[in-house]
């Protein structure tokens, strides 16, 4: 199958460096961390050898100071601490839920901000993560789609969303480096405990966050591919899952090259509602976004597509919906799961959530087709860190300007 080419409507720009002059070497592979140590003047033999031994402080053991590097010559850290920095980004605020939901309002080196959540659970702790600084699209239910676009995360900044999370919580291995015997060079290396894998509370991560992952195709991929080596951030592709509208050309591209758990916000089964609150449907419909999804690489038991639907009273919670919802997962022969989301709401949303009665019983008529429904638990709802709820421009734009800002999106999308 031809995979169709990257259709990218969003540029990254130019991010000014946080350490000044030096470069940050968060979301840099190791051929690029190699690249750039060659560049400062290594030799390309020195400088795989150094690439190896930093790519594993800086991903494995989440080592922010060169100094820390026990494995590398103490003269050298000098050297590197002048060039380089292992940057974080700036935490601007920190909440926490009553339900322990924490939520950090984070800031990019120029300044930009967005948001990622962390939802603790008694089997699993699942980090929600932002791909973009706003958003391109205007889900009409969705928070973050009333902010313009303001730039693509880079794949540092995704990635070290992992890593700060990694550090609040306290989550790094601690001891020396198995495999890693001691620096040749340096006769003072020092020594440590032993490494220990401990248990780990982020087990999970989801692409949930703020904006559309597949419309920053590059930068996702570069930072999923850190955070699943398993010398780096060392996190399984079972237990991560990227969400998409529906950016139909991308979708095959996401299952050979990333090979992560795919949702999909389907959240209506007519062209006309779908039309209505994911305004993308107008360019990707739903025959040919249930296609893609039978198409999906991997596709099957083992990997099931989970279709996410916002329960939206009267809007898209009848039992018609729902019998029409099984309907077209069994004509499209899919492997597949529902999560049914209630409306999470915010201020100026025009939408109410079904009620609980709604949702049972939308949820038990999908379950008795023999089709997985679960309900969604709101969490973080009281810090605004639910589903949907994240927008980091602290505004509060009219309902006209809300109207506004919804055209302007849908004249861009063609
Ligand atoms: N942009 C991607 C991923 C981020 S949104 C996407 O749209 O899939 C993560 C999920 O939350 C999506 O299914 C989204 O439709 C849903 N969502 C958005 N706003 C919501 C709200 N107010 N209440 C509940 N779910 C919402
Ligand atoms: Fe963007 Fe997803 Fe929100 Fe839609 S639901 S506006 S794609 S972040």
């Amino acid at each position: 199958m031809q995979i169709p080419g990257h259709i990218d409507p969003v540029t990254t720009g130019t991010v000014p460096l946080r350490g000044g002059n030096r470069i940050d070497l968060v979301g840099l592979t190791r051929d690029a961390i190699g690249g750039v140590l060659v560049e400062a003047g290594l030799d390309a033999k020195a400088a795989k050898l150094r690439a190896k031994q930093i790519w594993h402080w800086i991903y494995h053991r989440g080592v922010t100071d060169f100094e820390a590097m026990t494995d590398i010559a103490k003269t050298m850290r000098p050297w590197l601490t002048d060039r380089f920095i292992i940057g974080r980004p700036t935490v601007r605020e920190a909440q926490v839920s009553s339900d322990g939901t924490r939520k950090w309002l984070l800031a990019a080196a120029d300044g930009q901000e967005y948001e990622m959540v962390f939802i603790p659970d008694a089997d699993r702790g699942t980090l929600c993560v932002s791909s973009q600084v706003g958003c391109t699209l205007n889900c009409r239910f969705c928070h973050t789609g009333t902010m313009r676009l303001v730039r693509n995360l880079a794949a540092g900044e995704i990635v070290g969303q992992v890593m700060l999370a990694r550090d609040e919580l306290g989550e790094w291995p601690k001891g020396t480096m198995a495999g890693f015997g001691p620096d040749p060079e340096d006769d003072d290396e020092e020594e440590g405990s032993h490494y220990t894998a401990d248990g780990r509370i982020l087990t999970n991560i989801v692409m949930m966050g703020m904006g559309e992952p597949l419309y920053n195709f590059d930068e996702v991929k570069g930072a999923l591919k850190i955070v699943m080596d398993g010398d780096g951030l060392a996190l399984s592709r079972r237990r991560i899952t990227l969400s998409t509208s529906g950016v139909v050309p991308m979708m095959a591209r996401a299952g050979d090259e990333i090979g992560v758990n795919l949702a999909v916000s389907l959240h209506a089964v007519s062209k006309e509602v779908r039309d209505e609150i994911v305004p993308l449907n107008r360019k990707y419909g739903i025959e040919e976004l249930l296609q893609a999804c039978a198409d999906y690489p991997g596709a099957g038991n083992s990997r099931r597509i989970t279709f996410e639907y916002v329960m939206l009273k009267d809007k898209n919670d009848s039992d018609d919906d729902a019998r029409e919802l099984v309907r077209l997962i069994r004509e499209y022969g899919l492997h597949a799961k529902v999560n049914l989301i209630p409306f999470n709401p915010w201020p100026g949303a025009m939408y109410e959530c079904s009620t609980p009665e709604r949702v049972r019983a939308f949820s038990n008529l999908i379950f008795k087709s023999g089709i997985s429904a679960p309900v969604r638990t709101p969490r973080g709802r009281d810090i605004m860190a639910a589903c949907g709820q994240l927008k980091s421009a602290a505004t509060k734009p009219t309902r006209a300007e809300l109207d506004r800002i919804a055209e302007e999106k849908q004249a861009a999308l063609g």
